[in-house]
């Protein structure tokens, strides 16, 4: 037997078990049903090979950021594993709405009327229904996509009665270098007022907190995959 054998980051079955397992305490330690609480392996940057490594662990759920970097890997994995969900976790153009609805199953970033109205047609040209997610600017932050708070309910009315859609959940990237919890608990009341149920918030480094703030979806990378390359 090796001895010592060094414990690399590239482990992909251990690494889930290992998150699957603190998933499991969080939501027991915050009271709540652990199956209630999904895992969204982001797979960005990653190859196929790592990608069947975690399918082959059992991990079903996938995020990825970029449509065409989705549509590179996903057709030639999906046909074998038809119960596999993937998600859009990126920012969406609006002249790739018709690729992604094609392509995801759940679209957790739409974040502007125009974009609304893309996916509404997309829908309605394509017969496909992807769930989706509202992204949530929680942090007001210049730089980064998302609704601003203020805006979201206007925007969320909007969407459903405006465009149609069905909005399922709600998603946010807190700042980086703030205590996230107040960012989590933030899009849990603005779910609540709008009646949505799904909340898709914490990654490798705060999913823990996210899911005592009643995150439904944790989308994580670097803990299961490892750095990106
Ligand atoms: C990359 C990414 C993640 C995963 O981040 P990790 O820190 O690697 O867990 C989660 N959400 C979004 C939107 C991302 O782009």
């Amino acid at each position: 037997m090796n001895q010592a054998a060094p414990k690399t980051q590239a482990d992909v079955a251990a690494n889930l078990a290992l998150i699957n397992a603190r998933i499991q305490a969080a939501a027991k330690l915050a009271g709540r049903d652990p199956s209630q609480v999904r895992l969204v392996a982001v797979s960005k940057f990653h190859g196929a090979d790592r990608i069947l490594q975690a399918l082959a662990a059992g991990q079903r759920s996938f995020g990825e950021n970029r449509v065409q970097e989705a549509a590179a890997k996903w057709p030639l994995l999906r046909p074998n594993w038809p119960e596999c969900k993937l998600h859009l976790i990126g920012p969406l153009q609006t002249n790739k709405t018709k690729q992604a609805v094609m392509l995801f199953d759940v679209i957790e970033t739409l974040d502007r009327p125009k974009l609304a109205h893309a996916l509404a047609d997309a829908i309605s040209a394509t017969g496909k229904s992807p769930e989706i997610f509202v992204q949530v600017n929680t942090g007001d932050e210049p730089q980064k996509a998302g609704v601003l708070p203020r805006a979201a309910d206007g925007f969320i009315a909007q969407c459903r009665g405006g465009f149609g859609l069905k909005i399922s959940g709600l998603m946010c990237i807190p700042p980086a270098e703030q205590d996230p919890a107040p960012h989590f608990a933030l899009l849990a009341e603005i779910a609540k007022r709008n009646s949505i149920e799904k909340l898709s918030m914490g990654m490798s480094g705060d999913f823990e907190t996210a899911i005592a703030c009643g995150a439904t979806h944790v989308r994580i990378g670097a803990a299961i995959f490892g750095a990106r390359p």
